[in-house]
């Protein structure tokens, strides 16, 4: 038995062996002590290795007042904390609603952190990659490099299509090669799955996890992590690097706790560098104050202007649909695409009118799908078609942005609905020309009414194309 022991890969540490893959796991996470990927008893054996922490603390405010805080997702919303009786230990318990979708988090929660021995992160990375940059792109490429040892927040303004994912690179592998843990955030799951096989390419030689809500179990030491804005409330003082890439994208900007989240999961004195294509008011005004570093690139990769949108009116294009009819020149466009063999996007302003609107396109075309958030087939569809399989998809905002088909033609049904914002607006108009083979193509807002964020859409892509071109005709 003894030798046995002897002659395991486990480390011994102070009596107790420790196994790699408990230690990888926890390292930089925090997670709710009963409901860990690994045996109960395994934990409990290893329990002096954890720091322990309630799962809710509380403090006194005004009047007295008991003030809960979540110690996994940092939540201080006061209304989202909820008195119940709770089976497990007899009591009147509060929970935190906030961060329920991962396993609720109570006052008689144990949240449980890794302090025992640390294991070094590997500084054997290379960069398989072999494209080059625009004059820009190096600029912003260097800027953010620079980050890792002057640890200054950053800002990488980079329009649609700016290659964006590339800029990255080098500075991920500069963190890596210092031994450094790298986190790459973002609010959309789409955007981490589009970013995961593009970084494990060119990073063969890191580990790199992926997280999303549902995510497979992933073994290893993670050096680069890709996770949604989510998932980083069950990590805590863990990187050295956070970048979070569409910075801008709903919920993350309406959603304090996942800014706060941002800041929890890297380590004191971390740099954080934010990469969006529309920074807010509020993101400029963050940058300003705080005197970050800032990167500006206006142009497209492969030096052609961003396609400008062009306004249509659709009267009463809800009440057409809704007694079985596409309006006409809504029809028209869909039957110019498929007639041309050209993929196309129509973007609606909800779910319900887009499904009033999919059987409609598919008496046109059988193959035309619809796509939304809560659509489990969602990767499928894009894929499909990506690789032509349908001639095109019917979406809500959901795919926005993260998504490049070549060749893609885009409609906006209801552009002067309330949920394209200029931004949302501006994120759409960029998935049109993204290809270096066909980098024009038709963005066509139809309205029934033209509204300031149109307007603002539109002349922000103007000006970003006078930025980009100078005083040239474009
Ligand atoms: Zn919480
Ligand atoms: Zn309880």
């Amino acid at each position: 038995m003894l030798m046995k022991l002897l002659k395991s890969p486990f480390k011994w540490y102070k009596g107790i062996i420790i196994e790699p893959q408990i230690r990888d796991f926890f390292l930089g996470r925090i997670w709710i002590r009963t409901s860990t990927p690994f045996p109960q008893e395994k934990i409990e054996t290893y329990l002096r290795f954890f720091k322990i922490t309630p799962g809710i603390s509380e403090k006194r405010g005004f009047f007295n007042r008991i003030i809960f805080r979540c110690n996994r997702c940092h939540n201080e919303n006061q209304q989202e904390f909820v008195h119940y009786n709770c089976a497990r230990c007899n009591q009147t318990c509060v929970y935190c609603r906030h961060c329920i979708n991962m396993g609720r988090v109570t006052s008689c929660t144990d949240l449980i952190t890794w302090n025992g021995p640390k294991p070094k992160f590997s500084r054997k990375h290379v960069l398989d990659w072999d494209g080059t940059f625009t004059e820009a792109q190096s600029k912003a490429t260097k800027e953010l490099t620079k980050i890792i040892t002057r640890k200054n927040n950053h800002l990488v303004h980079a329009v649609c299509g700016a290659g964006k994912t590339e800029i990255l690179f080098p500075a991920v592998l500069a963190a890596l090669k210092k031994g450094l843990r790298v986190c790459i955030a973002t609010p959309r799951t789409d955007v981490v799955l589009e970013l995961f096989p593009r970084f494990q390419k060119v990073f063969a030689n890191t580990i790199i996890h992926a997280l999303y809500g549902n995510a497979p179990v992933q073994s290893g030491l993670a050096q680069l992590v890709i996770a949604t804005t989510h998932q980083l409330y069950r990590f805590e003082n863990a990187f050295d690097v956070v970048i979070v890439d569409e910075a801008d994208a709903f919920p993350y900007t309406f959603d304090l706790a996942l800014q706060r989240a941002v800041i929890k999961v890297k380590k004191q004195n971390s740099p954080i560098a934010l990469v969006t294509a529309t920074p807010s008011h509020q993101i400029h005004a963050q940058v300003k104050h705080e005197k970050w570093g800032y990167s500006f690139i206006p142009k497209r990769y492969h030096g052609h202007p961003l396609p400008v949108p062009e306004f249509q009116s659709l009267w009463s294009y809800e009440k057409q649909i809704q007694s079985g009819k596409i309006p006409r020149k809504l029809l028209n466009w869909t039957e110019t695409r498929l007639n041309n063999n050209e993929p196309f996007l129509i973007f609606f302003p909800t779910i319900k009118l887009m499904e009033i609107a999919a059987p409609l396109f598919q008496q046109i075309n059988e193959n035309i799908l619809s796509v939304h958030a809560e659509d489990a087939d969602r990767k499928e569809k894009v894929l499909k078609l990506r690789n032509e399989e349908i001639p095109g998809l019917l979406t809500t905002t959901i795919l926005e942005r993260g998504i490049t088909i070549k060749n893609v033609q885009v409609a906006v049904v209801g552009a002067e609905s309330k949920i394209f914002t200029s931004s949302a607006l501006i994120q759409i108009s960029g998935r049109v020309g993204r290809n270096v083979d066909f980098p024009n193509g038709e963005i066509i807002f139809y309205h029934h009414g033209i509204t300031t964020e149109m307007d603002e859409a539109r002349n922000e892509i103007i000006r970003l194309n006078t930025e980009g071109f100078g005083d040239k005709k474009i």
